[in-house]
């Protein structure tokens, strides 16, 4: 992974390497990239097994509700990257500068790479982000546990938070080094090119808006060409 950054650090543009001396330079000292890294995992993780332990013994029907939800979260993610993540909304502008402005200065196509675990923040969600999602996604559980019964509520927020995890790992893997071992998963290289394109500025705004799917952009017709 050293070697290989270090040859995409040479070929990296000079707006980039300035950009991540400055993020360098304003990392907290008490920032713990692990910590950082196994939060989202360890609150996802704490939430599923909560669910499934409660669970009463689902009927195929129930079932139904992972696939709906899996599929709902694409569309929900691809919508929170456009209206979200690439457009100033008050009071949310937090999320576009840490999108927009940091993570797409920091990483363009032909430079995704991490130089280090100290880069993670740069990527992932802010650490609270996993608890306060799982909180939110609590009413409308509740709200479908009262309508299609308690099962169903369960599982719609255990997959939710799957998704949530799954988001997070998909999007670091994709600025990992191309030879790390996640890189190798079926489909996951196919992905990262994907998001690469997505961190070309000119595309951006508008194009390879899924993280943890193509699904959506096949669908509104923001799949780059
Ligand atoms: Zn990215
Ligand atoms: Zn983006």
């Amino acid at each position: 992974m050293v070697e290989s950054f270090e040859s995409q650090a040479r070929e990296m543009p000079q707006h980039v390497v300035a950009a991540r001396a400055r993020y360098h330079a304003g990392l907290p000292p008490t920032y713990r990239p692990w910590l950082h890294l196994a939060t989202p995992f360890a609150c996802g993780a704490a939430v599923i097994a909560g669910c499934v332990a409660c669970l009463e013994g689902p009927a195929l029907w129930d079932m139904c509700v992972v696939p709906a939800t899996w599929i709902f979260s694409i569309a929900a993610e691809w919508r929170f990257h456009r209206d979200l993540l690439h457009r100033r909304v008050a009071p949310l502008q937090l999320l576009y500068d840490k999108h927009t402005v940091s993570h797409h200065s920091l990483f363009v196509e032909g430079a995704m790479q991490i130089g280090s675990a100290r880069d993670f923040r740069s990527i992932l969600f802010p650490w609270w982000a996993a608890p306060i999602l799982a909180v939110a996604l609590a009413p409308p559980a509740a709200l479908l546990g009262l309508v299609l019964g308690a099962d169903v509520g369960r599982l719609f927020l255990a997959t939710g938070m799957l998704y949530v995890m799954t988001y997070e790992a998909l999007h670091l893997t994709y600025h990992l080094s191309p030879s790390h071992p996640l890189r190798r998963l079926p489909g996951v290289e196919r992905l990262a090119l994907h998001h690469a394109l997505h961190h070309d500025p000119r595309r951006m705004q508008r194009e390879n808006l899924g993280v943890t799917s193509t699904l959506w952009d096949r669908v509104r017709g923001t799949i780059a060409r």
